[in-house]
């Protein structure tokens, strides 16, 4: 019996999020027949920097989640925003059982979701991590956990997982520019994200890397390694 396609659920705290860390890798699922869904559990309308609030520039959620549907057009991948503010995110009960709410609906098989070494990064990215594998651990279908790259470049993040995303970083590139309320943010431009997709290759892969290939990196928690066919 043929195992049950995948159904890959991306957790990540804001509207921009799931695009620096993983756009690469839900279309590389895409293209493997994998559901695919986002879920953006913060509506971002706090991602305005205070010098630009001090000049008068605000946002609605609404921008926000326009931003995100461009960002995935004609990708087949869906996006789901649980409307969470942004700024104060903290892994208790209700974000938890929204989380695991969503995760049992879509059958998730494979979680992808911020690091949980993500400390020195922004402070929803940990809170969402922490509250995604906690519902993760929930429901009986989830088997792979991946924690995408901090944007942040310190932190404590050891990544053993490689995904090529060489054909597909152009995408990437056009995904984060269609952010544009966030333009001007040093990790949204195309400069970082083809050093970062570089760089996941030279420090994991040089032979690849050198070879021209370019690479998502994430850090793995398996729940289960192997089971029944049939019975994932
Ligand atoms: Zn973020």
């Amino acid at each position: 019996m043929a195992a049950p396609p995948e159904h890959v659920v991306a957790v990540v705290a804001h509207p921009d999020d799931a695009e620096l860390m993983c756009y690469g890798t839900l279309l590389r699922y895409r293209e493997q027949g994998a559901a695919v869904t986002v879920v953006v559990v913060t509506t971002g309308i706090n991602g305005v920097s205070l010098a630009d609030r001090g000049l008068g520039v605000s946002l609605t959620g609404r921008e926000r989640t326009d931003e995100s549907a461009a960002s995935y057009a004609g990708s087949g991948i869906d996006l789901v925003t649980l409307g969470f503010t942004d700024g104060a995110l903290v892994p208790d009960r209700e974000l938890v059982s929204h989380i695991e709410a969503e995760l049992a609906r879509l059958g998730c098989t494979v979680l992808i979701t911020h690091s949980l070494h993500a400390g020195p990064d922004h402070q929803d990215h940990l809170a969402a991590a922490q509250a995604a594998v906690n519902a993760a651990t929930r429901i009986g279908t989830c088997a792979t956990i991946l924690h995408g790259q901090p944007h942040a470049p310190r932190g404590d993040f050891h990544p053993t997982v490689l995904v090529d995303i060489t054909d597909l970083l152009p995408d990437k590139v056009k995904a984060l520019a269609a952010h544009r309320s966030q333009a001007g943010r040093w990790y949204l431009g195309a400069e970082f994200t083809r050093h970062r997709a570089a760089e996941a290759g030279w420090s994991l892969a040089p032979v690849r890397a050198a070879a021209g290939r370019r690479f998502e990196a994430f850090e793995t928690s398996l729940i289960s390694l192997l089971a029944p066919e049939g019975d994932r």
